[in-house]
């Protein structure tokens, strides 16, 4: 049993970020979130936690927030993760995804925090070989791999230099209850889900061959919120999420028959993306101890009573798009 500690939780709002802060303060500890709300919501906050919106690019607001609230952790989540969209909104995602990153750690190390958990992905590897594991050379394709690494970097020179511990979780491919199935652009589960309810087809880059190990987040979220506590966890960099590979193809058919419908896809041009991506988690295994593995089936049956009971989303459309060369037609169309 640890002592109450005084916690940040970037995106607290968000997916993942909202079941981290929801397990640490049911282990008492005192919980802030810091959150724009720009792509979570408030009824996502965990009763409990204190509430301030605003922006992590905003450095006098994070330099007051640590001056006042004198953190001894820090969970950062927020981060603007639309992989595919990265290309075409370069400098926002290198504001949001790396600056911001970067204003909170000067603040964390002027404060002596003593710990900074930090959800990198593993858009950091791009296409590598598989599994992938944490000792390949991170060869990342796109903007959002690319400030990921960026800041990996960063924070191991900052533990270097000045002896703040860090803890990196490499997630992928996350689903379940909380995740926001409004965003077009990101979260394919989620899509699919929002898309049966609107009764409009499911979209599929390319032929639906690629595959991904989805990863349910009730496994996924209480590793995370380990690593702020596992003396064995610092300075060390952790892929996490489920084991097996599914086809998207596959997943599209699996989340029609939870919801009874006949698959209805529609087929796009391919993108430019990763076609297999999988980790496997000796590392964590190692250190955190066996995890929860809940077949897919079943996280994807509880995501759906919680949509379900949610009901559909209307898309909301990104509405800074920097480049529109390439743009993938049904996201040009989201521009009209
Ligand atoms: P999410 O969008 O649900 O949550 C992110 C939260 O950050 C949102 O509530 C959003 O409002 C907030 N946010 C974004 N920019 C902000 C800013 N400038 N200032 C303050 N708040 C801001 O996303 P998620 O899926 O929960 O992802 C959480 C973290 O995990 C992210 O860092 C993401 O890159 C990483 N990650 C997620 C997955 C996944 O599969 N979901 C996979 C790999 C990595």
């Amino acid at each position: 049993m640890v002592d109450s500690q005084k916690i940040l939780v970037t995106g607290g709002a968000g997916f993942i970020g909202s079941h981290v802060a929801g397990n640490l303060t049911e282990h008492g500890h005192e919980v802030t979130v810091l959150d724009d709300l720009s792509g979570g919501s408030l009824e996502n906050v965990p009763a409990g936690c204190e509430f301030i919106k605003g922006d992590i690019t905003d450095s006098k607001l994070v330099d007051h927030l640590f001056e006042s609230h004198k953190f001894d952790l820090v969970y950062h989540l927020a981060a603007y993760a639309a992989e595919g969209l990265s290309h075409f909104i370069r400098r926002f995602n290198y504001t949001n995804n790396l600056i911001g990153s970067v204003t909170l750690l000067n603040a964390a190390i002027r404060q002596k925090t003593s710990r900074f958990v930090f959800t990198s992905s593993t858009a950091v590897y791009g296409t590598g070989q598989l599994p992938m594991t944490e000792d390949m050379v991170p060869r990342p394709e796109d903007p959002y791999g690319i400030a990921k690494r960026a800041f990996e970097l960063d924070l191991q020179a900052a533990a270097e230099m000045f002896g703040i511990e860090y803890v990196i979780f490499r997630p992928h491919n996350v689903y379940g209850e909380g995740q926001n199935i409004g965003d077009p652009y990101r979260n394919v589960v989620g899509i699919f889900m929002n898309r049966i309810m609107r009764r409009e087809p499911m979209p599929i880059f390319g032929d639906g061959k690629q595959t991904r190990a989805f990863s349910y987040i009730g496994d996924v979220a209480p590793t995370i919120t380990q690593g702020g506590f596992e003396a064995k966890a610092k300075n060390r960099i952790f892929d996490v999420g489920a084991d097996e590979p599914v086809s998207v193809i596959d997943l599209a058919h699996m989340v029609a028959e939870i919801f009874e419908v006949k698959p209805n896809i529609v087929y796009l041009a391919p993108r430019n993306e990763v076609m297999h991506a999988f980790s496997e988690h000796s590392a964590l295994r190692k250190v955190f101890g066996a995890r929860e593995n809940t077949p897919i089936l079943e996280g994807l049956r509880r995501m759906s009573l919680w949509a379900r009971a949610k009901g559909q989303h209307t898309p909301t459309p990104f509405t800074n798009i920097e480049i529109v060369e390439n743009l993938p037609e049904n996201w040009r169309r989201l521009m009209q």
